[in-house]
């Protein structure tokens, strides 16, 4: 049977590609609104507060300069320079030393798509973040794209872990193909975020109904939690959490092996719950004016962002 969410989010998904609905929402005079729900601003200095702001009530964060499929080296090199005074600042609020806050990397917006030599050049410039990363004594995580970049991602990921066996990788339970890669990253003191996935793939690669994509979600968690590593539980949904906090008793784990994450401006109240009973609860903190893709994936995840964004413009004056 097909499932209506299903088919709302494969539409959003793929009507958001057109540079006439882009700009109509770029453009809205109620976007910003919106945007402010989910992002923490357009400046380092906004990312910086956000996180200071979830550190009060014991969350941590790792914070995304937002921005993808970059198309040109200098672009790519402005990404780059943007986590580095990213990292520095965060650093010099003491914010990094701690463990309160990491970064999120997307290899496209480092050049991975950019022709021949993308891979090459998206791995030297993550290896510049990680260098400094290092400095300021935290890590660095790899977010996972659309199907056709994961092999290279989990590449550049090995050629990164050789000199930085920290710097974690994300995993989408949606690809068939996920069970398999989380038995290859689930050894000693390796970082995986497990989530969902949020594009819109094709059936020869990943399942369908929302039904599925928890089935497997759940095989992936297993492996995960009776593996060696450090999983990263990267879901809103109440069902993922309460198994995945009955995976860790069964498997004896502590509460500093494994964490929680959830993204910036959603189940608030929850994320708080977590991270007052004393679980790691890290948010998604993505900053910077590049914000369509993001809120895009964010109202196809979801009808009711979806709404929130279209009562917004029915309401306005
Ligand atoms: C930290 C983090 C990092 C991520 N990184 C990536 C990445 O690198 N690549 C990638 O493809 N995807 C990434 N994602 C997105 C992810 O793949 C999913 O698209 C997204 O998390 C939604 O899936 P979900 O597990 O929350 O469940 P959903 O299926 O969206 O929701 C399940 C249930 O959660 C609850 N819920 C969800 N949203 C809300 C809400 N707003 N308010 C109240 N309840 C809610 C509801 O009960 C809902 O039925 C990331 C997600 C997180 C949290």
């Amino acid at each position: 049977m097909i499932d209506p969410s299903t088919v709302l989010r494969a539409g959003l998904l793929g009507i958001s590609k057109s540079d006439k609905v882009k700009n109509l929402i770029e453009n809205a005079p109620v976007s910003r609104g919106v945007v402010n729900r989910f992002v923490a601003g357009a400046r380092t200095a906004d990312a910086v507060s956000a996180v200071v702001g979830l550190q009060e009530d014991g969350r941590l964060a790792t914070v995304d300069f937002l921005g993808e499929d970059t198309l040109d080296r200098r672009q790519a090199s402005a990404t780059r320079d943007a986590y580095l005074d990213l990292l520095s600042a965060l650093s010099d609020r003491g914010l990094t030393a701690n463990g309160a806050a990491e970064v999120s990397l997307k290899l496209s917006a480092l050049g991975l798509a950019l022709g021949a030599d993308g891979e090459k050049l998206a791995l030297e410039h993550a290896r510049q973040v990680c260098e400094l990363a290092a400095t300021c004594g935290t890590t660095v995580t790899l977010d996972m794209e659309d199907y056709t970049t994961t092999d290279a991602t989990l590449s550049v990921l090995r050629d990164l872990r050789a000199d930085f066996p920290w710097v974690g990788a994300v995993l989408q339970a949606y690809l068939h193909r996920t069970e398999s890669d989380c038995r290859d990253l689930a050894t000693a003191d390796s970082r995986v975020r497990l989530c969902k996935g949020a594009y819109k793939q094709p059936e020869s690669v990943a399942y369908q109904s929302a039904h599925d994509v928890d089935l497997s979600y759940v095989r992936c968690l297993k492996v995960l939690m009776e593996g060696e590593g450090y999983p990263m539980v990267a879901s809103h949904d109440p069902r993922l959490i309460a198994i995945a906090s009955s995976l860790a008793g069964k498997n004896h784990r502590e509460p500093d092996s494994f964490e929680y994450q959830m993204l910036y401006g959603i189940r608030p109240d929850e994320q708080r719950r977590l991270a007052k009973a004393g679980h790691q609860m890290r948010i998604y903190v993505p900053y910077g004016d590049q914000w369509y893709g993001y809120l895009v994936r964010r109202m196809a995840e979801r009808p009711a962002n979806t709404m929130f964004f279209l009562r917004a413009v029915a309401t306005k004056k």
